[in-house]
């Protein structure tokens, strides 16, 4: 038999038990860092299938990782399963109906992510049963991919060191080998601390920590001019010393996130914007703690292994989708805000053509499998902690 007809006679052996999986992970919904039951289910079945599982590694109890079969070639797959807040919603309808108002949801299709990245580890691990060959399977736990990911940890702690390469995948309105770099994210939690006193009696005797906030900000603000073209500086309150502006504010804490194009640079104008956080506190009289949170490499795609990975998605092809699936499909497309509407024309257009338009947007689902081309690579200014994967292993994402 071929090897893609093999592969395609153990999925559909796998999907039903998969399918399962996938529903009840969507139904817990849960966040970041807190992915209790869908990390316990996914290492029940990877268990019960004969890997080895260590749970709880760098630090996160959510975090694991599922090893089967020894020696070369040692293949890893990605595996995300949280959910991200306000997006709580009943299964398989096509307008926002939530299941509990404000609640969790997986608008991000995480409940399909860690599921389809274990059906390929199942997969694989099916295919070194059946020819006896040498090979090691990976299933990496990656908790909190919405929140301050895992994977950077991963790699610190040397969890890809024998791994000689990792597929990952994530869902899209197009079908193909991922095609784009994405860039470096920074961030840090700044702290001040003043003195308080009454605004009013006594404000000599105070020390203003939301002072000093607000002058690091201009000082940012100024550092604008003076970065890469590429940079992004962006920053939030995480506490504006309280409410009452007659009391000096002893405390108030910032976000800041520095975006560039590779790590580098985002460390070099990091540096910079703490440097205005230590010019603020020797201005207000306060004292500054720099807490350096999530921070993400720059992706790059492997280009051997994506081209690998683009001649199996090649032969397999598109998704087979079903009536019903473009009549769903429809229903979503038809309730777009006109940008929206014009939005996914322009991307249509681009795909498939003037000629086609109207055919594909009556029938809005992907039915090819985009070619990868490392020449019309493109760039974007989103992060995704896979870049710090692809720094210690050759990684390429469906
Ligand atoms: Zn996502």
């Amino acid at each position: 038999m071929e090897r893609r007809d093999w592969t395609k006679q153990a999925l559909a052996g796998l999907a039903p038990e998969l399918l399962k999986l996938h529903h009840e992970i969507w139904a817990y919904a849960e966040p970041s860092s807190a992915e209790v039951q869908s990390a316990k289910l996914l290492c029940e079945v990877l268990r019960q299938k004969g890997f080895t599982v260590e749970e709880n590694i760098c630090g996160r109890p959510t975090a694991f990782i599922a090893t089967f079969g020894a020696g070369h070639p040692v293949v890893g797959y990605l595996g995300e399963y949280d959910a991200l807040p306000g997006l709580s919603q009943q299964a398989g309808l096509p307008r926002h109906c939530p299941v509990s108002e404000g609640g969790y949801g997986h608008g991000c299709g995480h409940s399909a992510l860690g599921t389809a990245s274990l059906a390929a580890a199942l997969i694989a691990q099916q295919y070194l049963q059946t020819s006896g060959q040498p090979g090691t399977v990976i299933y990496y736990g990656c908790a909190a991919e919405e929140g301050e990911g895992v994977k950077p940890l991963m790699a610190r702690d040397g969890y890809f060191d024998a791994t000689d390469c990792v597929f990952a995948w994530h869902p899209g309105s197009t079908n193909g080998v991922v095609n784009m770099e994405m860039i470096a994210v920074k961030t840090a939690h700044i702290a001040f601390k003043g003195i308080t006193a009454h605004a009013g009696g006594a404000p000599h005797l105070g020390c203003s920590a939301l002072d000093a906030c607000e002058l690091m900000n201009v000082g940012v603000n100024y550092l604008r001019e003076h970065v890469i073209q590429e940079a992004r500086l962006q920053y939030a309150y995480l506490d504006c010393g309280g409410t009452a502006p007659n009391v000096v504010q002893d405390h108030a804490k910032l976000i800041y996130g520095v975006r560039a194009p590779k790590t580098e640079q985002a460390a070099e104008i990091m540096q910079r914007v703490v440097d205005c956080a230590k010019g603020a506190a020797l201005m207000t009289g306060t004292t500054v703690e720099v807490t350096p949170r999530m921070g993400y490499s720059d992706l790059f795609q492997n280009k051997v292994v994506a081209s690998i990975l683009n001649s199996a998605a090649q032969q397999v092809g598109a998704p087979a989708w079903a009536e019903a699936d473009f009549e769903l499909a429809k229903q979503f497309t038809d309730q777009y805000t006109p940008a929206q509407q014009n939005d996914l024309q322009q991307t249509v257009q681009r795909l498939y053509g003037k000629e086609q338009l109207q055919q594909v947007l009556e029938k809005p689902l992907d039915t090819k499998m985009e070619a990868f081309d490392e020449t019309k690579m493109l760039k974007i200014y989103g992060c995704s902690d896979v870049g710090d994967v692809g720094y210690v292993t050759p990684t390429a994402s469906l």
